[in-house]
């Protein structure tokens, strides 16, 4: 085939394209008017071609003015090519979303491809209303859940509070016996309430830290010793090792750096009917006027399965087995611990073997303030 019956081969192909298509084509001039129009283009807006080519684009464009129109052609006619979104008015009064390719040929008229795209466009808004209605519902619930944590804390104070007072008093041994188990009830609800909250906190994003001076071996002992009565009931060793390294103040919030440990050995005891808990610190890294905790939760209970060693730092996930069942718990503890950590600019995770045991690690950085320097708030 020669060159030129080729590109009549080319250009008659391009023409049945054109004209069978149901995207839209049109060719303009600089002055906005109509040069050429395809069925589909005239489809798309309702009119035959003869209406359209008796109009200019100003007549069907819905989102510029004229003078925008007329900038955006001689700014494509300079610059060759373009593709944007625009709409166009249908003659029965409906808008059309449009994807436009437009190409500037010789420096005197524009080629363009339209291509209906309100479907698409629809379909974007009602995604981005159920995503707005999603979100505004999960923001209700976490406001609910939020407050109801803490309207019920309020009289639970009252229960434990009073509870604790009647244990001063005088009791027969069953009625000690019975006001013990009101007493661990009561706390253990109030353990959930916080995590509830902290949770729904954590979820609102208004979960914070505080910044004061504190020792860390301090609040380590103090947490080991709170422990220390449950591993003494279930007859496990708690064992607790602060390397003398560990800095004697750093600063940062004491409160949740406990938390997390107490957490992580609440699970362990938990999770183990013999053996040991051991609980470890040390300082692994010093960079600037900042120190790295490494502090690291071992048992020798049940351990966790490889493929749940990920997801139960995920939010209400837990391990799927009897024990857990049978020890009860919100799953919502190490998502709160995770999310602790990360404040604090440390990581937490996990080794264990099924049946043998597990290993928690979280790492904290806390900085060392200068001697005489106030901790800022
Ligand atoms: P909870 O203990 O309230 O269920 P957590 O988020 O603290 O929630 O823990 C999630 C799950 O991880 C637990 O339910 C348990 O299956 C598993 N797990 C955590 N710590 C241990 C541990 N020391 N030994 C075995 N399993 C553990």
């Amino acid at each position: 085939m020669s060159q030129g019956d080729e590109w009549k081969w080319r250009a008659c192909n391009a023409e049945k394209a054109i004209d069978s298509t149901n995207d839209g084509y049109w060719v303009l001039n600089a002055d906005g008017r109509f040069m050429d129009v395809n069925p589909g283009y005239c489809r798309m807006v309702g009119y035959s071609r003869d209406e359209v080519m008796a109009m200019s684009i100003a007549d069907f464009e819905a989102v510029a003015t004229m003078p925008q129109i007329q900038a955006q052609i001689l700014r494509i006619i300079q610059k060759g090519h373009a593709r944007f979104e625009t709409r166009h008015r249908h003659r029965n009064g409906h808008w059309i979303d449009l994807e436009i390719t437009v190409t500037g040929v010789d420096q005197r008229y524009l080629v363009a491809f339209l291509r209906d795209i309100s479907e698409r466009k629809a379909a974007d808004l009602a995604l981005r209303e159920l995503t707005r209605a999603a979100e505004a519902a999960n923001q209700a619930k976490s406001d609910f859940l939020a407050n109801m944590s803490h309207e019920i804390r309020t009289p639970m104070n009252g229960v434990i509070g009073l509870t604790d007072l009647l244990l001063e008093t005088p009791l027969e041994s069953d009625q000690l016996e019975y006001l013990t188990m009101v007493q661990e009830s009561a706390k253990s609800l109030m353990a959930i309430l916080n995590d509830m909250l902290d949770f729904s906190k954590m979820e609102a994003g208004k979960l914070s830290l505080e910044a004061a001076l504190f020792s860390p071996a301090a609040v380590i002992s103090e947490s080991v010793r709170a422990m220390s009565k449950w591993a003494e009931k279930k007859g496990l060793a708690l064992v607790c090792h602060i390397d003398p390294d560990t800095p004697s103040q750093v600063c940062g919030d004491a409160g949740r750096f406990g938390q997390i440990l107490l957490n992580l050995c609440d699970n362990a005891i938990k999770f183990t009917t013999c053996g040991n808990v051991t609980v470890r610190a040390r300082v692994t890294a010093v960079e600037g006027g900042a120190q790295e905790l490494h502090l690291s939760v071992s048992d020798t209970g049940i351990g966790i399965a490889h493929d749940q060693q990920q997801s139960i730092f995920q939010a209400f996930s837990q391990a799927d087995n009897s024990a857990t069942r049978r020890f009860g718990g919100t799953g919502l503890g190490l998502a709160i611990c995770t999310k602790l950590v990360a404040l604090m600019g440390g990581r937490i995770w996990v080794t264990s073997e099924p049946g043998r045991g597990s290993a928690f690690y979280f790492t904290v950085r806390v900085n060392l303030l200068p001697a005489g320097q106030h901790p800022a708030q």
